[in-house]
C-alpha cells in the first residue's frame, strides 16, 4: 500500500514482479483509506502480507483539513465546498510517525490476525526504501 504519488515506482522498489502484489494506492498511503481494499486483498483474495509504504516530499504533509477545504472552495465554490466539509483528508505531519501510527492501526483489527504488517518509508530522491517498523 504506497501513495498514489507519480514519482513512486513500488515494483521497483521492491523488485516485485508483474502478477506478484496488489499495489493499493492513495493520497498519503493512508491504511484506513485502503482498508476496503486491503480486507479484499486479503479475504477474497489470499494476500498475507501488508506494507505500509509512505514518502518523503509527500503533499499530505504541507497542508491540513481546513487548507484542503478552502481550496475546494476557491475552486469550486460552495456547493462543493459543502460536500467536503465533513471529509477527513488524512493529512499528517510527521511522515515515520505516521507510517507507525498506521501499521498499529492495521494491528488492531481483528480482520488483520495473521497478517504481517511493516512499515516503509520511500525516498523520491534515491527511489530507496528504508524499513521503518518491522
Ligand atoms: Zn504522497
Amino acid at each position: 500500500m504506497t501513495c498514489m504519488d507519480a514519482r513512486i515506482d513500488p515494483s521497483a522498489a521492491f523488485n516485485i514482479p508483474l502478477g506478484a502484489a496488489h499495489v493499493i494506492r492513495n493520497a498519503g498511503a493512508s491504511a484506513r483509506d485502503a482498508f476496503r481494499s486491503l480486507v479484499i486483498s486479503q479475504q477474497l483474495l489470499g494476500t498475507t502480507e501488508v506494507l505500509v509504504v509512505k514518502h518523503t516530499g509527500c503533499g499530505m504533509l504541507i497542508f491540513d483539513n481546513e487548507a484542503a477545504r478552502d481550496i475546494v472552495k476557491k475552486n469550486k465554490g460552495e456547493a462543493a465546498a459543502k460536500e467536503v466539509e465533513d471529509l477527513d483528508f488524512l493529512t499528517f505531519s510527521e511522515l515515520e510517525e505516521r507510517v507507525k501510527e498506521d501499521v498499529d492501526w492495521l494491528r488492531s483489527k481483528a480482520v488483520e490476525e495473521g497478517v504481517k504488517v511493516s512499515g516503509w518509508v520511500y525516498e523520491v530522491e534515491t527511489g530507496k526504501v528504508r524499513k521503518v517498523v518491522d
